[in-house]
C-alpha cells in the first residue's frame, strides 16, 4: 500500500504520519523532515533554502521533485509521502513518475481542519534542536515531569533544547496557510482526478483520527 498524505501546517500530518507507519509497516518520505535535517546539518542544500523554509514560502519544484524522485526510485511499494506533492506541477511530476516506475497507485488522504484551530494548535507547538522531533507544550511539561524535571523535555531524545518551530511564527502561520489554499488545494485535487482521494476530519485525538484514517484507507483498498 502506498499513501499519499496532504493536509495544512497545523493539521497532524506529522502525528498521523507517524501512527500510519507504524500501523501499516510503511518506510516514511517527509520532506519537511528532509529538509529541516538539511538546514540542522548546515548543508549546501541546508544553507540554500533556510531562508524558504524560515519565511514560509515553497522550495523550487525542480530541486523539491529531484529530491522525491531520487528517493521513491530507491523505494519499493509500502511508503507514506508527507509534504509531497505541494503544487500542480508536483502533482503533475509524481504522477509521471509513479507511472514510469510502474509502482501500484496511491490512496490520498487529505486532513480537513479549520484555520482557527490550526493557528490554535500552532501557538502551542515546540522543536527540538537536538533531534528535530515536534512536540506539543503540553507533552514536553509531561516527560519533563516524569524525570523529576520542572521544565521542557523532548519525548523522542530528553534534550531540552526546545522551541517554537522556527516557520511556527504567527506571520510564518499566516503565509503557509495561504500558501496551502493556493497551491497545495489545487495539487491534491489534481491527484483526486487520477488516484482514489478521501477527505478526513482532522478533529480530536490523535487516536481518533488515526481510526478514520484507517477506515478510509481500507475503504480505498
Ligand atoms: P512541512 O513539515 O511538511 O510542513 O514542511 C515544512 C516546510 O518545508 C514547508 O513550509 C516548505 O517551506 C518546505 N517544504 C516541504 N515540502 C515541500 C514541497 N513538497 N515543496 C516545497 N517546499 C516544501
Amino acid at each position: 500500500m502506498n499513501v499519499i498524505l496532504v493536509g495544512p501546517p497545523g493539521s497532524g500530518k506529522g502525528t498521523q504520519a507517524a501512527e500510519l507507519v507504524n500501523r501499516f509497516a510503511l518506510r516514511h518520505l517527509s520532506t519537511g523532515d528532509l529538509l529541516r535535517a538539511a538546514v540542522r546539518g548546515g548543508s549546501e542544500l541546508g544553507q540554500r533554502i533556510a531562508g524558504i523554509l524560515a519565511a514560509g514560502e515553497l522550495v523550487p519544484d525542480a530541486l523539491m521533485t529531484e529530491i522525491v524522485a531520487e528517493r521513491l526510485r530507491a523505494l519499493p511499494d509500502g511508503w507514506l509521502l508527507d509534504g509531497y506533492p505541494r503544487t500542480v506541477p508536483q502533482a503533475e511530476a509524481l504522477i509521471a513518475l509513479l507511472d514510469e516506475l510502474g509502482r501500484a497507485e496511491p490512496a490520498v488522504v487529505v486532513l480537513e481542519v479549520a484555520d482557527d484551530e490550526i493557528v490554535r494548535r500552532l501557538a502551542g507547538r515546540l522543536g527540538c534542536a537536538d533531534c528535530g522531533a515536534i512536540t506539543s507544550r503540553a507533552e514536553a511539561e509531561a516527560v519533563a515531569a516524569t524525570m523529576g524535571d520542572q521544565g521542557l523535555r523532548c519525548p523522542r531524545c530528553h534534550g531540552a533544547r526546545l522551541a517554537t518551530r522556527e516557520d511556527d511564527g504567527e506571520g510564518t502561520v499566516r503565509n503557509r496557510l495561504s500558501v496551502f489554499r493556493s497551491q497545495t488545494q489545487p495539487a491534491s485535487e489534481r491527484l483526486g482526478r487520477r488516484y482514489r482521494l478521501a477527505r478526513v476530519d482532522g478533529r480530536g485525538a490523535t487516536a481518533d483520527v488515526a481510526q478514520r484514517i484507517a477506515g478510509a484507507l481500507a475503504a480505498a483498498h
